[in-house]
């Protein structure tokens, strides 16, 4: 049953990568089917994922991070990501600014391209905060984007369909898996019903040190204890959610948890608030 099943999927072509890879980018990231477009000398060998300067690239899948990261002030930031399947995910211009500002006064270091910690040759886990979006190399001077290679064996092969049913998650994890982290929030209130908060984040920013923008829905909970807090001129003072005001600015930290897949995909009453500001 095992070779039949084998034979099966060389059969049909199933290709060796998983089925569902965490979306590269946290937060904005426009991506089109732009492989195989002519380029200057040569042609499109992955999809470009438009977002911004600094924002967080994650782990697609599990795998080890193979650090290619020039010695020049111009030169191409980029990493492999080397699934225990043969498969390869490439991610090129990293970032290499200092600034928000495209001053190419970084470097492809720690802390710049990749995360402070983060090692050649370590094992990360899907979702797994691994670089910075940016500019470096031939992009320099133009939009900050990921340009997202997957290749099989040797073979480019082109991502789109696996970045269409990738999964958006809304934050980044580190490389620990037993140390718990909290979130913090900050958007509009959009609902408060059935024990629930919803609302549409602007920003994030996670207690392990990442910030940075994202528009998305998230749904919390509203554990009986949550601290509610109304910001004034004379600083936060306390108030009752029957104080809030439906589209008015908050800021919510949620409750600890562990960093685990699930949790990054914040599906609707995943994660509970801890405390909340109101901001008018
Ligand atoms: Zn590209």
């Amino acid at each position: 049953m095992l070779l039949a099943g084998v034979f099966a999927g060389t059969a049909y072509g199933a290709p060796p990568v998983p089925q569902t890879i965490a979306f590269p980018v946290v937060g904005p990231g426009r991506f089109t089917d732009d492989y195989g477009d002519p380029r200057w000398g040569g042609w499109h060998q992955g999809n470009d994922i438009m977002s911004r300067r600094w924002q967080p690239a994650v782990a697609a899948v599990n795998g080890r991070v193979d650090l290619h990261m020039s010695s020049t002030a111009r030169g191409t930031c980029m990493l492999y990501l080397r699934h225990a399947s043969g498969a390869t995910y490439v991610y090129i211009h990293l970032n290499n600014d200092l600034t928000m500002q495209n001053d190419n006064r970084g470097g492809c270091r720690e802390g710049v391209a990749y995360p402070v910690g983060l090692k050649d040759g370590d094992f990360v886990r899907r979702g797994q905060l691994i670089g910075y979006v940016g500019d470096s190399g031939d992009a320099d001077g133009i939009q900050p984007h990921l340009h997202f290679e997957l290749r099989v064996g040797r073979a480019p092969t082109n991502p789109y369909e696996y970045l269409r049913r990738a999964r958006r998650i809304l934050f980044p994890r580190g490389p620990s898996l037993t140390e718990a982290m909290t979130i913090t929030l900050s958007g509009r209130l959009k609902a408060l019903e059935n024990g629930q908060f919803a609302m549409r984040s602007a920003s994030a920013s996670t207690s392990l040190g990442v910030k940075y923008p994202i528009t998305r829905r998230v749904v919390l909970t509203l554990p009986d204890d949550a601290l509610v807090q109304r910001s004034t001129d004379a600083g936060p003072v306390g108030a009752g959610l029957r104080d809030a005001v439906v589209g008015e600015r908050v800021t919510v930290q949620t409750t600890a948890f562990l960093p685990y897949f699930s949790y990054q995909l914040a599906a609707p009453g995943v994660l509970a608030s801890a405390n909340i500001l109101l901001r008018g």
